[in-house]
């Protein structure tokens, strides 16, 4: 069971390290067919997890609509204006594309001049496309990088993750999904490698009991699952090939992006192409109409549900807990336990960053309340500390 798994358990579209496709690979297929000798054991470096290690926890509202994300024009008196909002828990992995979507819409207007409203991972990654075709951009927003949703995430490229509920997709979305899905997917790629960015590739491994020959059937009752990212080469490892208390461990490579560092170089970025950055709210969309230029970018969040009266848009709360760095781990693993999540949680995840060892695992539906839930909290971290704790010592 991973977080993928919050899929089945909420009706929320959630990304996949879905299982059944590991019955596809090539390792799994010679499984199949005959038995073959064990590897050596995966060396992977251990996760020193316990409570005294902890240096915080952080809270953060996923943006979320259940019929997934906006990205439309529309009008404000004179003025061009372009939705990009409620990108749930996929706005760090999807925002290059709905980005240059949003700046599309810009593009048929004859001005060169822009307003971003909001300076999270959605609004600095639209205000670079926007940059990138030409455009002069100043970004308004009330909070600015390290105080918006978006350093608060873990960050996986998880592009379908609390986006959407899967009877409410339309063909119409479902398009602009592929279609950003696409361009952010090669965007970060990209960017992968860069020294500055604070993205990159790191193993993942699915941890779990369930056999991966077991695949489970499509359902003709549900519509096709959106692409979720996990597109890469699934190893698995079985019994006496890993060190992790479970039967198997399934490693596939995933984008890793660090909120800490490439929210900073995003906006330094921003500012190097001539943009500016001026930290103001706006409590109506009247105050937007006071704007010198002639089209506005909404990238405001949660923040459209006040500024627009959007009552669709509501949080899905996560918090996070915040180990000391451990910089021999390179790796992000996805649950681990031998028991489900309890109905209604993610499954565990950990992902090692340079500002800490990273501990997930909580999505809590339209709880606004920025204190941490401390059962969520307990429940997180004891049971990343079973993980770890039971993981063979295997020397690296
Ligand atoms: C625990 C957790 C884990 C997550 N993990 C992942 C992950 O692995 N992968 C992933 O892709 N995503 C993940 N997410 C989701 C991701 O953080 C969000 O989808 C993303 O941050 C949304 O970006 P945003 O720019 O729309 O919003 P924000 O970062 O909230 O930025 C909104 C901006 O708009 C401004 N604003 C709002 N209202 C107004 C106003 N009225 N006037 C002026 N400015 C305004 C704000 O000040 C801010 O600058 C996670 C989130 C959480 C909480």
């Amino acid at each position: 069971m991973n977080r993928r798994s919050f899929i089945s358990t909420s009706g929320v579209a959630a990304v996949g390290f879905g299982l059944s496709g590991c019955a596809t690979t090539t390792s799994n297929a010679k499984t199949a067919m005959a038995p073959r000798r064990p590897r050596p054991m995966l060396q992977v470096a251990p996760v020193r997890a316990s409570w005294d290690r902890i240096i915080r926890t952080t809270v953060g509202l996923r943006p979320h609509r259940d019929s997934g994300f906006v990205l439309k024009a529309d009008r404000l008196d004179d003025k061009l204006l372009v939705h990009n909002y409620g990108h749930g828990g996929a706005g760090m992995s999807l925002a290059w594309g709905t980005g240059l979507m949003a700046t599309e819409f810009a593009l048929e207007h004859q001005a060169r001049r822009v307003a971003v409203i909001g300076c999270g991972s959605v609004g600095l990654t639209c205000a670079r496309q926007l940059q990138r075709r030409g455009f002069d951009v100043t970004i308004y927003a009330a909070a600015v990088p390290p105080n918006v949703t978006s350093n608060m995430s873990l960050a996986g490229f998880t592009p379908s993750s609390g986006l959407v509920v899967n009877d409410q997709r339309t063909a119409a979305w479902d398009a602009q999904y592929h279609r950003a899905y696409d361009i952010a997917y090669r965007q970060l790629q990209l960017l992968c490698g860069h020294p500055l960015s604070g993205v990159s590739w790191l193993d993942n491994f699915a941890l779990t009991d369930r056999d991966p020959a077991t695949s489970v059937p499509p359902s003709p009752d549900r519509p096709a699952p959106l692409p979720d990212g996990a597109d890469t080469e699934r190893e698995i490892f079985g019994p006496g090939e890993h060190p992790f208390d479970t039967k198997y461990a399934i490693r596939s490579a995933q984008i890793r992006i660090e909120p800490n560092i490439y929210l900073d170089w995003l906006m330094r970025d921003v500012v190097l192409f001539g943009g500016r950055i001026l930290v103001r709210k706006f409590d109506t969309p009247r105050d937007l109409a006071s704007l010198s230029e002639p089209i506005v970018i909404n990238c405001t969040g949660l923040g459209a549900r006040d500024l627009f009266g959007d009552k669709e848009l509501l949080p899905l709360k996560g918090q996070l807990v915040v180990m000391v760095p451990q910089e021999e781990v390179r790796y992000h693993t996805n649950g681990g336990t031998h028991q489900p999540p309890p109905p209604g949680s993610l499954g565990i995840h950990m992902m090692s960053r340079r500002d800490g060892i990273i501990l997930g695992g909580t999505s809590q539906r339209d709880v606004w309340t920025m204190e941490p839930d401390e059962a969520e909290r307990k429940r997180v971290v004891d049971a990343h500390i079973a993980v770890f704790s039971a993981m063979k010592d295997v020397r690296v």
